[in-house]
């Protein structure tokens, strides 16, 4: 098949290249010049384990080519794929469908009758009704509209891509259906469940998804709570759970609060969906409340740990992306500790794996370590935001030998209190037991 994607930014890119990956003909569009020359040039914008090679193999094929024009990515494509931006708009949270629409339009100026467009977006319910409005609007016919949210997480981006839990696909005509099918075919082979649905039913099926991890999270970080005021032990509670099968146990792990580019604006979006419909949504607007006051609050774990005072104080911050495997910042709970952090007169030396880069367009008010045992010199606490695997593999005493203050904030719960006092540190981890709040 031939495709074109519009957007080369984390979904664009991983899915643009697994498509070609997969056989097909896959032009990569993006209005962000630098972005294109860089690709074309071999030079990749983000940091995903894997994606290099896989975009360098299936350019040296001749199946993945890369276009700062949308004329001519789109040209002789049979599905032209959407995955731009959609942000929480400034103030209400609504999705921001702007880079949406302006793409639509431009698509529309040169779409061949028989195209099928695809949302690859995360878009909320009746995106692809506006976007059939739209193009007919400018007097295109004979075009399909349908609805492919995207599952894949960063970190993993392609091994989700290319081996997921389902495809959904909305569509409400044979063709699309046809065509998505013939795209995923591979897939299929492999078994992959494809769910076929209607096209609201898929673009609301995105936000549900997010919008329960993300109350899954909320739980375990409310039960850690619960953990630290009752002398129990979080670590266990979620194994204790999670080993059922009606609840399964991934996203319990109890920790700062979720970030990154989806759930905190889809959580938004879903709201706002819900606010037009009439219909309140209390446990997602609860989840929504809880996590954003337990980002805020996160400097207090750190506050109590060094007595209450941090003027004056020097606070080693471990991993500063949303997550491992990322150098995605977007929403990244280690924002808002940093900025409380220097806001109440601590200084902060900081080292991310991957993230620096991008962590430098944020802060310009921390000093960025070489690595983690250089982050802990002469430090009075050591805290672990983002848990990378190299952090999981530290050398405690090295650690505690760096450090001034001999305090090990554990805001991922990557290690064991023994282990950390076993080598002389005091240890403040999430939700284990009566101590770890101090
Ligand atoms: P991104 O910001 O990394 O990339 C979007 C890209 O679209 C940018 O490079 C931008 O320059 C480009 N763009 C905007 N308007 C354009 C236009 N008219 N023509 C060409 N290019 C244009 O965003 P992302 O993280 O890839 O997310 C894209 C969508 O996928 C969002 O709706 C997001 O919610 C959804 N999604 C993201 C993830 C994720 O993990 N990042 C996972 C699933 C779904």
């Amino acid at each position: 098949m031939r495709i074109a994607m519009i957007g080369t930014g984390y979904v664009g890119l991983v899915s643009g290249a697994c498509f070609a990956d997969f056989g097909h003909r896959v032009c990569c569009i993006d209005k962000d010049a630098a972005k294109i020359d860089g690709l074309n040039a071999g030079v990749l914008p983000i940091w995903e384990p894997g994606l290099e090679a896989l975009v360098k193999a299936n350019v040296e094929r001749g199946r993945l080519t890369f276009s700062k024009e949308l004329p001519e990515g789109v040209e002789n494509a049979e599905a032209v794929f959407i995955a731009v931006g959609t942000p929480a708009r400034r103030g209400d949270g609504h999705a921001d469908l702007t880079f949406v629409f302006n793409a639509v339009r431009e698509l529309a100026k040169v779409i061949k009758p028989g195209t099928v467009v695809v949302t690859k977006s995360t878009v909320p319910v009746g995106t692809g009704d506006e976007i059939e409005r739209i193009l007919r609007d400018e007097g295109v016919t004979d075009v399909s509209v349908a609805s492919n949210p995207e599952f894949l997480r960063e970190g993993a981006a392609i091994a989700d891509f290319k081996h997921p839990d389902r495809i959904v696909v909305g569509a409400e005509d044979d063709r699309a259906q046809e065509v998505l099918k013939e795209i995923y075919r591979p897939l299929f082979l492999n078994r992959a469940p494809i769910l076929f649905t209607g096209r609201r039913t898929a673009e609301l099926t995105k936000y549900a998804a997010n919008a329960f991890l993300a109350v899954k999270i909320s739980f375990i970080n409310e039960i850690a709570d619960l953990c630290e005021a009752v002398d129990a032990d979080v670590q266990d509670v979620a194994r204790g759970i999670g080993l059922d099968n009606r609840i399964g146990p991934k996203f319990l792990h109890a920790g700062p609060g979720y970030g990154g580019s989806c759930f905190p604006k889809d959580t938004l979006a879903l709201l706002q969906t819900a606010d037009s419909a009439g219909v309140d949504q209390r446990i997602v607007r609860t989840t929504v409340e809880v996590n954003d006051d337990r980002k805020a609050n996160m400097v207090e774990r750190v506050s109590r740990a060094l007595g209450g005072d941090l003027k004056g104080k020097r606070v080693a911050v471990l991993g500063l992306a949303f997550k491992p495997n990322t150098d995605d910042m977007r929403e990244a709970p280690s924002i808002p500790l940093v900025n409380a952090l220097v806001e109440r007169g601590a200084d902060v030396s900081a080292f991310d794996p991957v993230a620096r880069e991008q962590a430098e367009k944020i802060f310009d008010n921390i000093e960025f370590a070489a690595d983690a045992y250089a982050a802990a010199a002469e430090a009075d606490a050591l805290v672990i935001v983002t848990e990378w695997d190299e952090f999981r593999a530290l050398d405690l005493e090295k650690i505690a030998q760096s450090l001034r203050g001999k305090v090990l904030v554990d805001l991922r719960n990557v290690y064991d209190r023994e282990e950390a006092e076993g080598a002389g540190l005091s240890y403040y981890g999430i939700g284990r037991g009566k101590l770890a709040s101090a």
